[in-house]
């Protein structure tokens, strides 16, 4: 379990570092809001534990940005025990707040609830008519075939899914699966399509991947006139 800490004090940073590190959690540690806004968008944290009151922006303006993109579980901490304050922070998307000075004990129940909760917002389990997507196995079936899929196949199909019934041009598919830039040659996205389709739609109906012209691909039950 990955954990960032955003905290200025370097007192209560040390602290919070080496006894969640003893109670066997991963710990990065930045002291200020815009470097950790930067670091909870680029790398995968299983819980964030950030601080109110923080140079260069504070812990709200840091969770609002965040939250555009990220949905990873943030815990607050405050110098503050204030209703308006902690309040805020669960509007804003926090999912816990913790005044100081607190108990370390305490602090470690309330990491170890969260990460127990998961991450609500981000479903590990997807489905569309009898394709099955199992994320956290990285297991694809059909009418309960198992489909083996390359890693790219695989992440290429969980964001068709994801994004039932929504049209997504090719250069949507090329950024988010190859990280390829706008102008890269797309024949990989329609060529991927192509293998992909022929594990998961070709022995089956209804067919679920189609090809709209001039746009891009979109995953959906249509009817069985449709192309
Ligand atoms: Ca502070």
């Amino acid at each position: 379990m990955r954990i960032l800490l955003v905290e200025d004090e370097p007192k209560t940073g040390v602290y919070l570092r080496k006894g969640l590190a003893e109670a066997g959690y991963v710990v990065d540690w930045i002291e200020d809001g815009i470097t950790g806004q930067h670091q909870a968008e680029t790398e995968d944290y299983d819980l964030l534990i950030i601080d109110v009151m923080l140079p260069g922006q504070d812990g709200w303006t840091l969770l609002q940005n965040l939250r555009r993109t990220r949905s990873t579980p943030v815990l607050f901490l405050s110098a503050r025990d204030d209703v308006v304050d902690r309040v805020k922070g669960l509007e804003l998307g926090a999912d816990d707040y913790l005044a100081k000075p607190f108990d370390f004990v305490e602090l470690v129940a309330r990491v170890r609830s969260i990460l127990r909760r998961g991450k609500p917002r981000e479903s590990t389990m997807l489905q569309v008519a009898d394709l099955a997507l199992d994320v956290t196995r990285r297991r694809a079936t059909r009418q309960g075939d198992i489909i083996l899929l390359t890693a790219k196949e695989f992440t290429l199909l969980w964001l068709l899914m994801r994004k039932e019934g929504e049209i997504l041009p090719r250069a949507t598919i090329a950024s988010q699966v190859w990280d390829m830039n706008f102008n890269s040659d797309t024949n990989v996205v329609d060529s991927a399509i192509r293998r992909l389709r022929s594990k998961v739609d070709d022995a089956y109906e209804p067919k679920l991947i189609h090809t709209v012209r001039g746009m891009g691909y979109v995953l959906e039950v249509r009817g069985s006139a449709s192309c």
